[in-house]
């Protein structure tokens, strides 16, 4: 095992501060290792992570190599040729496992912002002290968007949020965290092959939930609520200001149909498996309020924005794979995990063979899968 870092990597080096998962702590398994402290429902801090994985790196016996970058894999006659940091290596099967979040993905636009105006990233954003005083545009609602937005207004900058598609979730659900219902239902067990459009799955934005002690939802009223300020997608720069697209009431009234036919399932599912007596009546909740106007232009050279957060997702690093097995807009091409070239496989992938492996708790069931492939791939000699 290759590890540019150190085991536990991205949660050591590419979180902010104040992040907890926002999948419950009875929900980080790993195999052969589960939470087993006081508080089940509970969202795990960066050092808990950390601390998680290191026990399973132990307890695994892992044979991590830390501290070597792979900088090159290429195929060769009888496998794949791969180049470290720390030298060459020759073997017959590759497995990629280096992540989907390599970097934060920011729009072109962000080219033409003005240069008196800061720009971050969430990989650059630890805590609000970092950030000069005044306005900030977040742009992008998904989890880490709402989750800074929410810390930043609460620091005193008075915050503006650029909100294009979204998911919104509330945090729990009839008295039970919402990522039980999808855990239960059978919502997570859905394999890539049974999804109805993979490629919209594999790219749907993290669903807008923070894990906090109070088990609080975070939706875009809640963020009103506190005063930020709601814009629609920032859709281009002219003359330096920021354009923003209008109907901002048909994306909202999209996210809470959405929420609201979720919702439906579990109510269905707990009906039909005799659930309903353990659970709370069930919930509906007020649509999204629409401000009673909205703003489609701000002029980024006012003063009113002093720093920008691209909270515009993430995507994977491949540089390093010199094999062609990326399809026009740089993912990995594979069928649940068997990539487009003979012994290359990936594991944790969004929706890589089931839709909870875009999670932790994914991990289990699709390497079994994979590696069950790759030792099939290795038993017959000589083929490549
Ligand atoms: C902001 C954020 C919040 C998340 N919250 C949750 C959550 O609450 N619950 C949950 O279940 N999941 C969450 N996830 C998803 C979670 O990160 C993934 O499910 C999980 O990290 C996948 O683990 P991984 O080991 O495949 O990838 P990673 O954790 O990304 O690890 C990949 C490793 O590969 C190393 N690497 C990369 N390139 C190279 C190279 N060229 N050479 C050598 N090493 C390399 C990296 O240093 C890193 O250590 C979150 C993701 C993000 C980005």
């Amino acid at each position: 095992m290759l590890e540019r870092g150190e085991v536990a990597n991205s949660w050591r080096t590419e979180r902010w501060d104040s992040l907890r998962l926002l999948t419950p702590n009875w929900q980080s398994r790993l195999p052969g290792l589960r939470y087993v402290g006081p508080d089940p429902d509970g969202y795990m801090t960066m050092a808990e992570v950390t601390a998680f994985i290191e026990r399973f790196a132990a307890l695994s016996r892992a044979p991590v190599r830390a501290g070597t970058t792979v900088t090159s894999v290429r195929r060769t006659d009888d496998g794949y040729h791969v180049s470290t940091t720390r030298g060459e290596l020759a073997c017959r099967a590759v497995v990629i496992a280096s992540g989907a979040c390599n970097q934060p993905s920011v729009p072109a636009l962000a080219g033409a912002v003005p240069a008196s105006v800061e720009q971050l990233t969430p990989f650059d954003y630890r805590d609000p002290a970092k950030l000069p005083d005044g306005g900030v545009l977040v742009v992008g609602a998904s989890a880490t968007g709402v989750q800074l937005a929410a810390e930043l207004q609460r620091s005193g900058r008075p915050v503006t949020l650029s909100v294009g598609e979204h998911v919104r979730l509330p945090r729990t659900y009839r008295g039970r965290d919402v990522l039980w219902w999808m855990d239960a239902s059978g919502v997570w067990d859905q394999r890539y092959d049974e999804v109805e459009d993979l490629t919209r799955a594999r790219r749907l934005p993290s669903p807008q939930l923070v894990g906090t002690p109070e088990r609080t939802t975070l939706d875009l009223n809640a963020l009103a609520s506190i005063g930020v300020e709601l814009t629609g997608r920032w859709a281009a720069v002219r003359d330096g200001r920021a354009l923003f697209s209008g109907g901002l009431r048909n994306v909202f009234s999209l996210a809470d149909l959405k929420m609201r036919r979720l919702l439906d399932t579990f109510d269905e599912w707990a009906r039909t498996n005799g659930r309903d007596a353990e659970v709370g009546p069930p919930e509906r909740f007020p649509p999204t309020g629409v401000p009673a106007s909205t703003r489609l232009q701000v002029d980024l050279g006012s003063g009113e924005i002093r720093t920008i957060v691209w909270a515009t997702g993430f995507r994977p690093d491949y540089g390093w794979l010199d094999v062609p097995a990326l399809d026009a807009k740089g993912q990995l091409r594979h069928e649940g995990g068997v990539a487009d070239s003979p012994g290359l496989y990936a594991l944790g992938l969004p929706v890589l063979r089931r839709r909870r492996s875009t999670f932790i708790c994914g991990i289990e069931d699709d390497a079994r899968a994979v590696i069950d492939h790759l030792a099939r791939y290795l038993a017959v000699p000589g083929v490549i």
